[in-house]
């Protein structure tokens, strides 16, 4: 027989009184069916009870499992993809496998998952509370991410070295091993801590209030998961800042995460170090210098170029050597692009009379078409090269002097002999 559906009712928060627990006993009190997506459904189960932290306030939501045993002894086990309230303020588990309303069950919360979301949550507690003693900054938001934390700060800049104070206190506090405890008190007198100036903010909902504290350090307003002590933090990071609409942005991390993030910056700047063949802190300046190296390299490269495209412009001028009428000089390169391609042409119609240039670099697909001519070839490549671009239906031009364009490399030696025989007609 079918168990009897339990009247809906708001699950007990586990973790309000004990954010500690990692699996405890509850009944299913709800069930619904959120998606259906190729054959597979997803369901959202609600609990009597629960230790499971649904998103909320900045803290994303834990993972882990709903396990269930049948009369003759098999195990059911309900994976725990996500956790979230609704505006009842009932949360749901959303899970794979449907469990009917009734089902006794025990549920395990991913405890690493959790741990982590705790130590940074914890932390951002005491980063906000020490920008605010040491710069007198309020923080206006948090968000808790996959790879690191960020606060805003209602605050115009902020310095390195206000940065490196703010770590270091935070760091201090964390070595301090200070208490961080939690208490719940009616609103009324909630309120009267919030006009003294000892609590900034409060929830907008009404009822009890729940205070987390940090000895001597922080007070707040808060439903989140925390550490018990400000040791179990285990360390705080400063990542950098990014200037806001509304302020700055901070980015931190606490715990293993700090760990992990300082183990990756010292393998990048390893491998930097390695590559550069310099020590680790000698990283910056290396690259400073190859910089350096690499511009002005490149401005002796232009310089070359800048005389090859001379003298191969001379050469050039010697194999078609001007007779009556306007000359025209029709070349396609494999191995030039085509800027290489302008600077020649420039080069070519500056130092003879009476010249039009037709050059293309096959280099690439399409090809890249330059066309210019000299002041007194009385031509203007810019409309030239435009329409004859347009018979196939593409486009290109410039000025009267010199025009560029693209056309498809089998289509080049037409368009080149179509503007060839135009320029020697008349
Ligand atoms: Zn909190």
């Amino acid at each position: 027989m079918l168990p009897d559906r339990i009247t809906c009712s708001m699950s007990d928060r586990l973790y309000y009184a004990d954010p500690s627990l990692s699996s405890f006993e509850a009944r299913v009190s709800d069930i619904r069916e959120v998606s259906r997506n190729q054959g597979r459904s997803l369901w959202q189960i609600a609990l009597d009870r629960s230790a499971f932290y649904p998103t909320s306030g900045g803290q994303p939501h834990d993972t882990g499992m709903l396990t269930a045993t049948s009369s003759g002894g098999a195990v059911l086990e309900a994976p725990i993809l996500a956790v979230e309230e609704d505006e009842q303020g009932e949360v749901w588990h959303t899970t794979p496998k449907p469990l009917l309303a009734g089902t006794a069950v025990r549920g395990y919360v991913d405890w690493s998952r959790r741990r982590d979301h705790m130590q940074q949550h914890s932390g951002q507690h005491l980063l906000s509370a020490v920008v605010y003693r040491q710069l007198g900054a309020a923080t206006v938001s948090f968000h808790l991410g996959e790879l690191t934390s960020t606060i805003d700060l209602a605050r115009e800049a902020i310095s390195p070295e206000e940065l490196e104070r703010v770590e270091d206190a935070a760091n201090e506090i964390i070595a301090e091993d200070r208490a961080i405890t939690m208490r719940t008190i009616p609103r009324a007198e909630a309120e009267m801590l919030l006009a003294a100036g000892t609590l900034h903010k409060l929830p907008g909902r009404d009822g009890d209030i729940r205070l987390i504290e940090i000895d001597e350090i922080d007070l707040n307003a808060c439903g989140g998961t925390h550490v018990r002590a400000t040791g179990q933090i285990g360390g705080l990071l400063i990542r950098g800042t990014e200037r806001m609409r509304q302020g700055i942005r901070v980015e931190f991390v606490c715990g293993m995460r700090a760990a992990v993030t300082a183990r990756r910056d010292l393998a990048t700047l390893t491998r930097a170090a390695a590559a550069l063949s310099v020590g680790r802190l000698e990283v910056a300046e290396a690259v400073e210098r190859l910089l350096a190296e690499g511009k002005a390299a490149h401005k002796a490269r232009q310089k070359l170029t800048e005389e090859m495209a001379g003298y191969h412009a001379s050469m050039l001028l010697l194999e078609y050597p001007s007779g009556q009428g306007r000359r025209v000089l029709r070349r396609t390169f494999t191995d030039r692009d085509a800027n290489y391609l302008k600077l020649l042409a420039s080069r070519l119609v500056a130092s003879a009379a009476g010249t039009c240039v037709l050059l293309a670099s096959t280099q690439e697909e399409p090809a890249r078409v330059v066309m210019a001519a000299s002041a007194d070839a009385k031509v203007d490549c810019g409309s030239l090269l435009r329409e004859a671009l347009a018979a196939y239906g593409l486009r290109g031009g410039g000025s009267p002097g010199m025009a560029q364009g693209q056309i498809p490399n089998a289509q080049l030696d037409a368009l080149f002999s179509g503007l060839e025989g135009r320029l020697t007609s008349h």
